[in-house]
Order: structure tokens, then sequence, then C-alpha cells
């Protein structure tokens, strides 16, 4: 049954920080899967060399699989390379293993090299019918996290509520400047999701009220607390959704979701009355 809202048309996210452990994969896999149980239809491709969404959404990647590595060097199609996930129906996986590790220097040469995870992909949307696609990015603002930025319509932004949250958020936004500048020019950062919340501390709630100054349009209410049920897991090839569904890390990855598409819907609501209205 669909309890979220569908979006008017399918929404493409890169889910990135240069940073790395700051909960990137954890929240494209654990959305992705909220998303995916309020009956919406949801492809994660795994643009990380570590392969880590691949292997926290059961699919196996062992060397040889063939996925995001293909799709960017070999250019082919997403289509036969995608798995069904067995976490939830309607979520799809494009797999990544090591052999992408490659990826940012072979890139380095051919033509179209930023732009070959959008083509593919604008390929693929034409024959699915998907509402979000969330592109997992590695730590880095290599060409991997370019061609991410390039596909993608809006960046979702995890930060971890520790020191120096927003260190490396200018150089991030200055990546996001200059790919909208010369690729796409309707790429926004549109979402903040706070992670690893300790309400206990005094840190978590001063990083909250300072990324909130920045951010404030951006930040969704919701924030992912730090919970020993999320980091575990993954071991067992599940997000926390179904692994602990009423733990807090799964309470909180499920109101993210929810806010993450009603915020969305309400946009798109308004483009629409605005369009209507004209
Ligand atoms: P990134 O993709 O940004 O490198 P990850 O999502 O892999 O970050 O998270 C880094 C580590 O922190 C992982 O071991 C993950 O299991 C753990 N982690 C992420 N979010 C939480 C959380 N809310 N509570 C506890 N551990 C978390
Ligand atoms: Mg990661």
């Amino acid at each position: 049954p669909l309890t979220l809202p569908r979006p008017s048309s399918v929404r493409v996210v890169a889910v990135a920080n240069q940073k790395g452990g700051v909960g990137k994969t954890t929240t494209a896999v654990n959305l992705g899967v909220g998303l995916a149980m309020s009956g919406l239809r949801v492809l994660i491709v795994d643009v990380d060399p570590q392969g880590n969404a691949t292997t926290a959404l059961g699919i196996d990647h062992d060397l040889g699989t063939p996925g995001t590595y293909e799709v960017l060097i070999d250019e082919e199609p997403i289509s036969p390379l995608a798995r069904m996930s067995p976490e939830t129906p309607g979520l799809e996986v494009l797999p990544a293993t090591i052999d992408l590790s490659g990826a940012d220097l072979q890139l380095a040469n051919v033509r179209q090299r930023e732009r070959r995870l959008k083509t593919a992909l604008d390929d693929y949307l034409k024959s699915h019918d998907i509402d979000y696609v969330l592109l997992d990015c590695p730590p880095s603002l290599g060409l991997l996290t370019i061609n991410a930025l390039v596909a993608a319509d809006e960046v979702l932004l995890p930060i971890q509520c520790e020191y120096y949250a927003l260190e490396g958020v200018t150089q991030l936004m200055r990546t996001v400047n200059a790919v909208k500048s010369s690729f796409n020019s309707k790429l926004q950062l549109a979402t903040i999701l706070m992670t690893m919340y300790d309400a206990r501390t005094r840190l978590s709630k001063e990083v909250v009220d300072e990324v909130r100054g920045q951010f404030s349009q951006e930040m969704l209410e919701t924030k992912i607390p730090r919970s020993v049920r999320v980091s575990e897991a993954p071991s067992y090839g599940r997000s926390v959704l179904t692994y602990e569904p009423s733990s807090a890390g799964a309470v909180s990855y499920r109101e993210a979701a929810a806010e993450f598409a009603k915020l969305h819907a309400t946009a798109s609501k308004e483009a629409s009355n605005r369009a209507g209205s004209s």
C-alpha cells in the first residue's frame, strides 16, 4: 500500500559529503528502504567502490559482480545489471564492487566522462517507473561523485553531530556550484540530515544549532540518533527497518523518509498550482 505521496516526477538524489563515516551509506540504504516500504519505487545506485550499500542491501558483491563499473566504463545499460534487493519489494540496487576503485582514473581520459551516469540513468528511466533514485557517493570529490552530481536533481547532505561537522561543506558547495554552472543547472543542495545525534550531549545540540543557523531551509526536523542497531544491521545484509523495526534508529529513518517525501510533495504541488494559475 502507498502510504507516502509519489513525487510528480522521478527525484534523483545524490547522497554526498566528502567526509567518510558521516552516514551517507546508512542514510541511502535506510531512507531507500523506508521509501520502498511506503509503496514507492526506489533504485539505489552504489557509486562507492567499498560497495557498502550493496552488501547492506543483501546483494552479493563478489569480484566480478557487474554493476556501476560496467555502466560507467563500458557504457552498459543499467537495466540488466540492477538487482531486486531481498530487503523489500520495490527496491532495486545497481551494485558496486572494489572494481569501481579504478574508475576515477579510467574515466579521466574518456569522452563525456562527467555524464556517463546521467546518460545511462536517463535511458533507464525512460522505461522504468521509478519514484526515487538514491546515489550513494564515495568520500571524495572525484569523477565518481561528479558523475553522481551531474545525474542528480538534488543533493542530500548527511552531517554527523560531531566536532568539525561543517568541515568540508564549503568544498562540497563549491563542487555543487561548479557542476551546476557547467553541467546541471537544476542541481541544488536540497536536504540536510543530522546523523549520529546523541540527545544526552551538549555537543550534539550545539552542532544541530550551528547547522540550522546556516541551513534552516534544508535541515530536516528529524534527526537520526546514534544507535547500535543501526550499525549492526549491515552485517546481516539488512536495513535497520527490517532488522529491528521498533528500534529508535528504524523509527527515525521512517520519519526522515516521510518528511523527505512530503516536503517534496508540497513543493511540487505548489509548483503545479503556480503553473495552473498562470
Ligand atoms: P559513510 O557512508 O558516510 O562513510 P556510513 O554510513 O558507512 O558512513 O557510516 C559510518 C559508520 O557509522 C558505519 O559503521 C555505520 O554503521 C555507523 N553509523 C552510521 N549511522 C549510525 C547511527 N545512526 N548510529 C550508529 N552507528 C551509525
Ligand atoms: Mg559510504
